[in-house]
């Protein structure tokens, strides 16, 4: 068969193994519909290829990962002078009217060096230059833009820094250009596709609330599906059967990074997590009205504390299937069995458990060894009405989150890996209420395609990026 990006699929694929599907096939397709699935023998002289349905992330800062591509990349800078050459570069490329970039990470740096604002000052006097460090809560910035920020409201010291608050917003002190908006959401959507991502919901950072608000129409040039929780209080808004508006996001707690996680245990060095957010009488107060306005809400909810308020404020609401909870990084038994009665959906980010369940991690650095109950996946997949898998772009790539629901370190909160692609498709698009179906004959069909079955351990934390992403019917990314 021949794939080619923009055709629509045409031809035979003679030996096919299909996602939960027993046995062998071969699949005929004829401008862009499948018109034929026939078992074929079993034989193992050559391999098969492998299709599995497209994914969809339900948890993902769409809108900031298409600002974060448009603008400068730092993350792989090793050096202050790297960084200069970073900006030089984009600067020939793109004549900005300020350059904003985002990654940088001194711990990384082969020289050692101090990074402040005269640095910035050597490549431009007179455009803006603002550089972010990678978690956000330190940035640097050059002569103009501190005064054009302190014009603004921010705290700048003399060295040209910016910390937390006005560091984290950022983002929100600079116009960007439609063309900027245009070029990061080309760009991301582009990656969404090598992932075989085609369908997301997009919690859209406030920062950059104002920038897609305002240019709500580039979404409809986005091939892949759109649906976000923020509340669009737009008099028109886009609304087609890609791009969806569903409801409110809460946040019940804070992060475990920052320990502002709502645990029921101490952090290490810290003492006792803060409280949630919210008292029940208030969380209830602000469903009751959703609910009568028919919003979908999702809630934030890390720590078990945070978890367990919110399962107990739903269960009065007797409205559970209207609720998505999302992260659940810390549940116990009571949690568990409130989950298992109330049936709500949730999404889950088994990336987490990479980036910082590991021995030695994050989590273990903030509570020792009840680190070791982080995420419990299988826990929580068996108990809920409908669990789905998100990223939250840490990083953004279903195939490292389905290698580590795979390789969770607790042997029982493992997922197969066919279940894990499953949370990750069909399961996602659901918690979206996008269902696209998978490979029914007489369908223009969307799924992935890998040239040989995925194997872990051939490509562990990228062995799901598909050889080809499919979009109804037609061929819309080919690796090369
Ligand atoms: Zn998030």
């Amino acid at each position: 068969m021949n794939l080619r990006t923009g055709k629509k699929i045409d031809g035979t694929l003679p030996r096919v193994s299909i996602w939960g599907q027993k046995g062998h096939f071969k699949l005929t397709f004829k401008d862009g519909v499948l018109i034929k699935k026939e078992a074929c023998a079993e034989d193992s002289a050559s391999e098969f290829c492998y299709i599995s349905p497209a994914f969809a992330d339900s948890h993902f800062h769409f809108t900031g990962y298409a600002i974060y591509q448009a603008s400068v990349d730092l993350m792989h800078s090793r050096s202050i002078e790297n960084i200069q050459e970073q900006f030089l570069d984009h600067m020939n490329k793109y004549k900005p009217v300020f350059l904003f970039g985002e990654g940088w990470d001194d711990s990384s740096f082969t020289d050692g060096g101090n990074f402040t604002g005269s640095d910035l000052d050597k490549i431009s006097r007179e455009l803006p230059i603002a550089a972010r460090r990678i978690d956000g809560h330190k940035s640097v910035v050059n002569s103009v833009a501190a005064e054009m920020l302190i014009k603004k409201g921010c705290s700048v010291d003399p060295q040209g820094i910016l910390m937390e608050r006005d560091s984290i917003n950022l983002g929100s002190y600079f116009e960007f250009s439609r063309e900027t908006v245009e070029r990061g959401f080309a760009l991301a959507e582009k990656k969404a596709l090598s992932f075989g991502v085609l369908a997301f919901c997009d919690y859209v950072d406030p920062m950059y609330y104002d920038h897609l608000l305002k240019r709500s129409d580039i979404l409809k040039e986005l091939k892949i599906r759109y649906f976000t929780m923020e509340p669009f209080d737009l008099e028109d808004p886009v609304s087609n059967e890609r791009i969806r508006y569903g409801g409110k996001k809460y946040f019940l707690d804070g992060s475990i990074g920052a320990c502002t996680a709502a645990t029921s245990f101490e952090y290490i060095g810290k003492g006792r997590a803060p409280a949630p957010f919210y008292t029940k009488a208030e969380l209830l107060k602000l469903f009751y009205a959703d609910l009568e306005a028919l919003r979908e809400i999702s809630v934030h909810a890390i720590g078990d504390n945070a978890v367990r308020l919110l399962l107990e404020a739903i269960k009065d609401t007797k409205a559970a299937q209207s609720f998505r909870l999302e992260h659940l990084e810390f549940i116990f038994d009571r949690e568990l069995e409130l989950l298992e009665d109330l049936g709500c959906p949730v999404s889950l980010q088994p990336n987490f458990i990479g980036m910082w369940g590991r021995p030695g991690g994050m989590y273990e650095k903030c509570f020792g060894d009840i680190y070791k109950r982080n995420n419990p996946l299988n826990s929580i997949v068996s108990r809920s009405g409908l669990p789905a898998f998100g990223s939250d772009g840490m990083p953004f790539s279903p195939s490292f989150g389905i290698y580590w629901a795979v390789n969770h370190p607790i042997e029982k909160e493992k997922i197969d890996l066919e279940a894990a692609i499953g949370l990750y498709s069909v399961n996602s698009f659901k918690l979206l209420k996008m269902d696209t179906g998978f490979l029914e004959t007489g369908s223009a069909p969307i799924f992935l395609y890998f040239d040989k079955m995925p194997d872990e351990n051939r490509d562990k934390e990228r062995f799901l990026e598909p050889d080809a992403t499919i979009n109804s019917g037609r061929t819309v990314y080919v690796k090369n």
